[in-house]
């Protein structure tokens, strides 16, 4: 039996609030709730939903700053006692980058769902694709907010996704070695 259990019973993984921003479809957030505890051993909570901040649009890119909504769910974090996980509809990117499907700081992270649609590359609408590439997102931005850093292997849901093609060859779970990692980060 060399298989690693890979949902400790041990590890104490925090509680994931949900937070919408701004317009958009919030069914998103619903079935990422029900899709997250596959992943995570975690109580996942819909918080409240949030209007996106203006003074974070930045008008020549048509684009909001990610680290300044970034920065409202981190204080969202402290305030509710959660690692808080922001969904927006809103095309977003973080300085000396054109854009960004997701950022995360430690107890925070932010996602995009802009990019991720089948119809922003003028492909047909596929709604299993779409939920697909959402997830896998939302699984690396939470795991860079529970301290992992990038993998190099390609299949791993930390592995670093440079462009949507690279999204789609990875699945939303944890190679052998980040799922250890994150365990053990969890245990403190
Ligand atoms: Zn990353
Ligand atoms: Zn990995």
């Amino acid at each position: 039996m060399s298989d690693y259990d890979p949902v400790s019973t041990v590890a104490r993984f925090p509680a994931i609030g949900l937070v919408g921003i701004g317009k958009g479809d919030h069914g998103v957030t619903g079935w990422v709730r029900e899709a997250l505890p596959s992943i995570f051993p975690s109580e996942i909570r819909i918080l409240l939903p949030q209007p996106l901040p203006s003074r974070y649009f930045h008008r020549g890119r048509d684009q909001y700053l990610a680290d300044g909504i970034l920065a409202c769910l981190a204080g969202i974090a402290r305030r509710e006692n959660v690692l808080c996980l922001g969904i927006t509809a809103a095309d977003i990117f973080s300085p000396g980058l054109h854009f960004v499907f997701g950022i995360a700081c430690t107890g925070a992270a932010l996602i995009s769902t802009f990019r991720l649609a089948p119809a922003f590359y003028g492909m047909p609408d596929n709604e299993m694709v779409y939920r697909r590439r959402i997830l896998v997102e939302a699984v690396h931005e939470i795991g860079h907010a529970l301290g992992l850093a990038h993998c190099e292997h390609p299949g791993c849901v930390m592995y670093f996704s440079n462009w949507i093609g690279d999204t789609d060859l990875k699945g939303p779970g944890f190679c052998y070695r980040c799922r250890r990692r994150l365990d053990l980060l969890q245990k403190g």
